[in-house]
């Protein structure tokens, strides 16, 4: 199984990975490119997919993490 990957996403204009938590995007909080320095922001309304599918992956990581918690099945 793959590991996930790691919060973040590519810059549009150099293409360093940005690593950014969950909880700084669902927060629309602007964000730095530590590559260029470009800031991103996210357009909450262009984002709304993007950030439903944020909070569908957060909720899948906490569960994945409650689990491991558990201990192995
Ligand atoms: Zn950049």
């Amino acid at each position: 199984m793959a590991s996930p990957p790691s919060p973040g996403l590519p810059c549009p204009r150099c293409g360093h990975h940005i690593a950014t938590s969950l909880e700084l995007l669902l927060a629309n909080r602007p964000f730095y490119c530590s590559g260029c320095g470009l800031q991103i922001t996210l357009d909450r309304e262009k984002s709304k997919g993007a950030l439903d599918a944020l909070r569908t992956l957060r909720a899948g990581l906490e569960e994945a993490e409650e689990m491991r918690r558990r201990g192995p099945v």
